[in-house]
């Protein structure tokens, strides 16, 4: 799925040959200290930020990046660019709704740009996915109307709208008043539960035991640590990273 990847932001090497596998119908959670890269790597896997190097493959979809000998980047084809993105979509720790539409009009936007559904066909397929994060009532209200939990549950409904073969999730619930991140955890839950391809960034490292097949630990732009949940905990170099926050 993501193969070596390589990003750098001026001098700094960020990504250091990250290689990931996300297998359809599993959810692999990242975990990882400050700046060690998680984000970046996130914003790569949809192409958010670009990568230097690497490949990126999801489902039928394969992109390479490099340099050419005058070391450039290689241009990307714009149109598999588009296609990937449209595969690929994430949940952001700060909602980020646009303030000026509807909880509707939110979830229907990328569709109707992006996937050219009538808004007929797009409105039908957002009622369905507000309906599955409990927030179809409230399908006329602007964003600055609701609390940060029903603002991350439409950011999700938006995300499933675009019917991704792989959501990603950073930091979801960090945002969030304490009493505001079950009702979130529950919608992610119950989309690990359908057998959705999730890749998640979180700190809640018991959430992420249970709904997660595979542990991911990032330090410093490499992969440290890795494995089944089960695996990472019975491995004691693993567990160092993983038991301070368990
Ligand atoms: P956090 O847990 O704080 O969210 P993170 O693991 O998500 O951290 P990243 O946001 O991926 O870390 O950042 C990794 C490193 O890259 C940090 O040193 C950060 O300052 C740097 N960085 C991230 N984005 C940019 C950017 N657009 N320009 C320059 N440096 C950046
Ligand atoms: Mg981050």
């Amino acid at each position: 799925m993501a193969n070596q990847l390589i990003k750098h932001f001026g001098d700094l090497e960020v990504l250091k040959g990250v290689s990931l596998d996300v297998p359809e119908g599993t959810v692999t959670s990242i975990i990882g200290a400050s700046g060690s890269g998680k984000s970046t790597l996130l914003r790569c896997m949809n192409l958010l930020e670009r990568p230097d190097q690497g490949e990126l493959a999801i489902a039928d979809e394969a992109i390479r990046f490099d340099r050419n000998p005058q070391g450039d980047i290689i241009g990307l084809d714009r149109r598999q660019l588009q296609r990937l993105r449209a595969k690929v979509t994430m949940v952001f720790q700060q909602f980020n709704l646009w303030p000026h539409l509807t909880v509707l009009g939110n979830v229907i936007e990328a569709p109707m740009r992006v996937k050219k559904l009538s808004r007929k066909r797009a409105t039908a397929l957002g009622e369905h996915y507000l309906e599955r994060v409990g927030m179809a009532d409230r399908r006329d209200a602007y964003p600055a109307f609701l609390s940060g939990g029903q603002q991350q549950r439409v950011a999700i409904a938006r995300a499933l709208a675009m019917e991704p073969r792989l959501l990603l999730f950073d930091e979801p619930t960090s945002a969030l008043d304490p009493e505001r991140v079950n009702e979130v955890l529950g919608v992610i839950r119950g989309l690990a539960d359908e057998g959705r391809t999730m890749l998640l960034v979180t700190h809640e490292m018991h959430f992420a035991r249970e709904v997660s097949d595979q542990l991911v630990y990032l330090d410093q732009g490499q992969i440290a640590c890795s494995g089944t949940p089960e695996d990472v905990f019975a491995d004691p170099r693993c567990r160092q990273f993983m038991a301070p926050a368990a």
